[in-house]
């Protein structure tokens, strides 16, 4: 059986339009925010995720939305009945006191709110009350620009202490493929994002009319018996506005991604010292496989060939740094962190001193070397110069035992792509090799000691 709903017999089901419905749905999110506000605050969310079954974030929606009945009460009044306000509009509203609250000392912070909140109440119920665009849906960004009108007025100093702290939390990061870029303020934002754009509109423009010019110049019958598919395919391969932007983006670096020069490290097993086989390692990523490997290796500038460990291990430098084949050696070796559990990837650590060199500690006489070297995070770096936790090897570095403050023992054993063959080599030249029974290498493997 099939059901043939019109528009038309829609609304007359429901005998109401989509003004009278949203006005109905805000009514039914500000009866159970009117109940949220009856609870205490820490069951607010918990209570709101079970009325509503749609998740974490809309219940800490609702929660925001909770605390501001109380807060902003006139305004509540206003819309509670009138369901011209929705939970995301008194979320908005406590967000956007939040974001100047952080730039206020904490001693100050529950006098400057009780102040602000006056202030926004008073404002908001007051345009409302006006009858403002009576009936109309409210767009949320009326509200923020109500609520920030506010603050321009009543809290000047404030309001220029966030947009300083804002700027100057401008931050890039990256999560696996993606690098997200934090500009700070909106307002530095928005003019990045208008300034790539209009380059990346020009870009795609340019693209979508040579694409155009191909498919248009070539005849369709011919092409089919050449057995070509270049109309489909110039189509095809005109790029996204998105692709544009990141287009634009890396031109920027002053180079494109096909030919901007980057440093990989690739790790890789040889059976005649020339050429590497199967996959390989790369230091921060992991195991690549051996198609990324050979494609990574023919374009290798650099290679380095690690025959005697023995040899590798003993090689000493006079210099306080460890030279830069050694500080491969030991990325390769370690793989991360050589503190216990912590997976920072040892090409983004400090290549440290097991026993301290003479260069930093006149009383000791650690050398230069592989051996007495592994890779260490800054922040594990801290703990062991502090001498918080104290790090001893007897097998020139694959397993390092660590002491911690109340005398406790954890084994880090290396686990970087190097380490098993380090120990595959030692375990050959050594006739009564102490423990071979070692378990599979993990990222940051450690055992406590009882
Ligand atoms: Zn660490």
């Amino acid at each position: 059986m099939t059901v043939d709903v019109g528009t038309g017999s829609l609304s007359a089901v429901l005998n109401t339009t989509a003004g009278e419905l949203s006005g109905h749905l805000n009514r039914g999110e500000m009866a159970l925010t009117l109940v949220l506000a009856d609870q205490p605050e820490d069951v607010r969310c918990s209570l709101a995720e079970s009325s509503r079954g749609r998740g974490r974030a809309e219940a800490v929606r609702f929660a925001h939305a909770a605390d501001m009945v109380l807060r902003i009460p006139e305004t509540f009044i206003c819309v509670a009945q009138s369901g011209r306000f929705s939970v995301a509009h008194l979320d908005m509203i406590y967000v956007r006191i939040q974001r100047h609250m952080r730039s206020v000392a904490s001693a100050m912070r529950n006098e400057v709110r009780t102040v602000l909140d006056a202030a926004v109440d008073a404002a908001l119920s007051s345009w409302l009350s006006e009858g403002a665009a009576e009936g109309a849906v409210v767009h949320l960004k009326v509200v923020q620009d109500l609520v920030d009108a506010v603050f321009a007025e009543v809290a000047t100093d404030i309001a220029e202490a966030t947009e300083r702290r804002e700027a100057d939390s401008a931050e890039l990061t990256r999560s696996g493929t993606s690098l997200r870029l934090n500009c700070g303020s909106e307002t530095i934002a928005t003019a990045t994002w208008d300034a790539i754009t209009q380059r990346a509109l020009e870009m795609h423009t340019e693209l979508s009319d040579a694409a155009e010019k191909v498919g248009l110049d070539l005849d369709p019958a011919e092409a089919a018996a050449d057995g070509t598919i270049e109309v489909s395919a110039a189509t095809a391969v005109v790029p996204t506005l998105g692709e544009c932007r990141a287009r634009v983006l890396l031109d920027l670096l002053g180079d494109t991604a096909e030919t901007m020069k980057v440093q990989v490290n690739l790790f890789r097993l040889s059976t005649d010292g020339k050429t590497g086989v199967g996959p390989g390692y790369v230091i921060g990523q992991g195991w690549v496989s051996e198609g990324t490997a050979a494609m990574l290796e023919t374009a290798a500038t650099k290679t380095v060939v690690l025959e005697d460990v023995d040899e590798v291990l003993r090689a000493e430098s006079e210099q306080y740094r460890f030279p830069f084949v050694t500080q491969l050696q030991m990325e390769g070796r370690d793989g991360f962190c050589r503190f216990p559990g912590c997976d920072v990837p040892a090409c983004r650590c400090d290549h440290d001193h097991i026993v301290a060199s003479s260069h930093t500690d006149p009383g000791s006489d650690g050398p230069t070397s592989l051996a007495n070297g592994m890779c260490l995070c800054r922040r594990h770096h801290v703990l062991k110069t502090r001498g918080i936790w104290r790090p001893v090897t007897e097998d020139g570095g694959l397993t390092v035992e660590w002491t911690g403050p109340d005398g406790e023992k954890v084994i880090a054993r290396a686990s970087g792509p190097l380490a098993q063959v380090m120990r595959r080599e030692m375990e050959s030249s050594d006739p009564d090799p102490p423990d071979t029974s070692d378990p599979p290498d993990m990222p940051g493997s450690s055992e406590p000691d009882g």
